[in-house]
Formats: C-alpha cells, structure tokens, sequence
C-alpha cells in the first residue's frame, strides 16, 4: 500500500531524508511497541524520546524560532507514517503541534520567543477546548478569565484533554471577563506548573491507549497577563485557525491506521487456507480488500490536496480540511473492521494487532468535530445567505 500511497507525494532532498529516517524509526522502534503500549495503557515516552531525538519536534516550529519546518505534505505523510506504526504516538505527537499552531498564528513576538523554545526541547504540548457541557458547541464554554491587576484567574473545569497530565504547556479556551463585562472567548498559554490548576479523572478508553486523556480542574489559577494571547473576545478566529491545522493532521493519522490495518488484512488473507485456497483468491474477500486499497487511496488524496494548499498559501481551506478530516475517519473505521473480518474469530482475539486497529479507530470520528459536525461544516459552506 505504501508504495501507491507515496507514489503521489514529491519531496525534497531533505524530506526524503527525513522521511526514510521515520520509516526506520518506525520499523525498528515504534511499531514493534505498539501492542505492549496499548496492552498496559502506558505513556510511550521511548517513542516521544526518539522522536525529540531525531528532532521531529522541530518540524512545527517556525525557523525564525529555531524550528526547521517542511512542507505540509511532507509533514502529513510523516505524521501518517508514526500513527500507521502507533496511533497513540501519532496522536501525541501530533497533539504538540495542535498546542503550537495557535502560538505561530496567533501570539505575540515575543510570546513566541518565550514558549516555542519548549518544544524544541522536547516539551510537549495540549489544547483544552472541551468542557462537560460544552462539546460539539464550543460557544458553551463557560471557564472564566476573570481580569486582575495581577493577572488573569481561571476558574473551571476542562474534559478529555489529550496529553493534559504531561504536557509542559497547555493552550486553555476561556470566557474572558473584566469585571462584570464577558469579552468572549479567549486562548491562554498556561505552563504545567501553574498553582490552582490540578489534573482530575483520567479515561479509561476504548483505544488510543498509550495517550492520555484527562479531565483538568483550575481553581483559581493565575495566570499572567502577558500569557492571554491576541485580542480578549477573538477566541473563535483562533479556535476555527486551529481546527483548520488539526483537522488535516487527524486525517492523516487515520490514513496511517487505515493503512496499518489493510496490510494486516492482506497479508493475512494471502497466507489462510479456506475451502483449498488462500482467502484471497476467493472473491469476496478480493472485493473487500479492493474496496479498502480504494477508499484509503482516496481520502490519502484529499489530504494531500489540503496539504498541498496550505503549501500554496491559501487560507481559506476549512471544508477541505474537513472533508478529509470527514472521509479518512469513516474509512479508517471501516477498513479497521473489514481488517478483523478478514482474520475471521482470530481478528476478534488480542494476538492479532487488528484487534487494536479497530477500537483505536472509532476515535477519529469522534474528537476535531464529529462525523456530523464535520458535514454541518461541508454543508454550511453550500449554504445560500438569507
Ligand atoms: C480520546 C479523546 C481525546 C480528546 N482530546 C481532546 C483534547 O485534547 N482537547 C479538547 O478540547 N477536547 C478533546 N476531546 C473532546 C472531543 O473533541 C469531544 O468529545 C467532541 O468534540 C465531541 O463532544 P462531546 O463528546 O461532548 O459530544 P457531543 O457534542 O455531546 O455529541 C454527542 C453526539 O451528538 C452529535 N451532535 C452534537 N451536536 C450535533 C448537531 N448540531 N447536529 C447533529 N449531531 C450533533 C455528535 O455528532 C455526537 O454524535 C477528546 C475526546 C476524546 C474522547
């Protein structure tokens, strides 16, 4: 599969590079782990050391900051290429650069200056936008930003944040206020450490084990002016530019999964003997397996089309980027449970890595908007003004 998927790609010399030094990563050290990681519901840390290693982590980061960036394209297949080896990896890695692309687009000079650094030092990032109320309809978000002379103090309680428990800095959604005038919704840059902020229950999940997703509480927590980002009351520009990023990248992380549990189904279809043959020569698993190289092939294309946009500059690429966001999450999920149907009751067992494949790919239909949020925002955008 890879070779069709990477035919449509072209890199530079030096992505080329780069990319040849992830597959072997991949090959040699993460994927080999991926089932002991999802099996004891353990941080991958050895994944994110080596990635750091490698200076991955630099890839998202502006060069007047120190990073050393790529194309979009070459960024997604590399991205595509960690989670089809351990999505719990592809996503926490990813989840480092969600943290730092409303700090690029968004933040001062010289708050870039003080927070892109921890990146580059092999910090990791979250983003918390979610709160029990305020899921799907992110204009319910309620944790307030109560303006002082000494900061800002947050008061509230954020769900499901990825990475939240171990990220160094954590990009906070707020209802900002200044006394008793609401300026709306407001990021902030909150470090680890911050007093008044403590990390509540963590998920048991379904899949992507190895990547933590918690509940965080602030309860008073400070914060100094200096780290509310842009204008108090434009948060949604922000939120809707994020998304825009990390709508792409979810895709490609199910791209890679996909792509996992169809080489899982191949070649376990080209060795089982049913009925004299191998399951591959009859028919109907053919099918299957045409169907699945397809339907990956095709949201693979819609993601490098979205890559390839923001490689030309184009900003205004938000139904792209969820339509591909949209198609490669339903792929995935279903490509993942044709992989255990063509390992028949084997598939269905742990031994088998298609067992993880499948419950690690429900989630891409769920977190970057929903599969109906996702064709609320395609639809919206065919929608005539009254
Ligand atoms: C493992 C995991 C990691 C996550 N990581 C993060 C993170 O790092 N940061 C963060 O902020 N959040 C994170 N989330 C939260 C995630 O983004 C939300 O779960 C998601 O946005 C859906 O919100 P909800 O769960 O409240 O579901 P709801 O919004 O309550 O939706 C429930 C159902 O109703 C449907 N629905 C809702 N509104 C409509 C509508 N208008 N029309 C039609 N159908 C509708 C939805 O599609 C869904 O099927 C994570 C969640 C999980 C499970």
């Amino acid at each position: 599969m890879k070779d069709i998927l990477m035919r449509s790609i072209e890199f530079s010399e030096e992505e080329k590079l780069v990319f040849e030094t992830v597959q072997k990563l991949c090959r040699e050290e993460i994927a080999p782990r991926a089932s002991e990681v999802d099996r004891e519901e353990r941080f991958p840390w050895e994944n994110i050391r080596k990635i750091n290693e490698l200076r991955l982590n630099n890839l998202f980061i502006p060069e007047a900051y120190g990073g050393n960036p790529i194309s979009k394209t070459a960024w997604l297949a590399i991205l595509k290429e960690i989670s089809k080896a351990c999505t719990s990896t592809g996503i926490i890695f990813a989840t480092s650069a969600h943290c730092c692309y409303p700090i690029v687009d968004f933040a001062s000079k010289e708050q870039k200056r003080r927070f892109l650094p921890t990146f580059l030092d092999g910090g990791l990032g979250a983003i918390s936008i979610t709160e029990s109320h305020a899921g799907s309809e992110a204009k319910a978000i309620s944790t307030s930003a109560v303006k002082r002379s000494d900061g800002y103090l947050i008061n509230g309680t954020k769900m499901f944040v990825t990475t939240g428990d171990v990220a160094d800095v954590i990009i906070v959604f707020c209802i900002a206020k200044d006394g008793t005038r609401t300026l709306g919704l407001t990021p902030f840059i909150v470090l680890k450490e911050s007093p008044g902020l403590t990390i509540g229950k963590k998920e048991k999940k379904m899949g992507i084990r190895g990547s933590s997703t918690v509940q965080i509480i602030f309860e008073d927590c400070l914060v100094p002016h200096d780290h509310m980002m842009g204008e108090p009351g434009q948060g949604f520009k922000a939120l809707l530019g994020f998304l825009n990023h990390s709508r792409p990248n979810i895709a490609a992380i199910s791209v890679g999964l996909a792509e996992a549990a169809f080489e899982a189904a191949v070649n376990y279809a080209n060795e089982r003997i049913q009925f004299g043959k191998r399951i591959i020569q009859h028919q109907g698993i053919q099918f299957m397996i045409a169907e699945m190289a397809t339907q990956i092939q095709a949201s693979w294309q819609l993601v490098l089309h979205v890559g390839r946009l923001m490689d030309q500059g184009y900003k205004d690429f938000g139904a792209e980027a969820s339509m591909a966001k949209l198609m490669a999450s339903e792929v995935v999920e279903k490509v993942a449970s044709n992989a255990v149907q063509i390992h028949g009751g084997y598939g269905y067992c742990r031994d088998y890595p298609v067992e993880r494949m499948m419950r690690d790919a429900k989630i891409t239909q769920i977190f970057e908007g929903t599969t109906q949020i996702h064709k609320m925002v395609i639809g919206r955008r065919f929608t005539k003004k009254e």
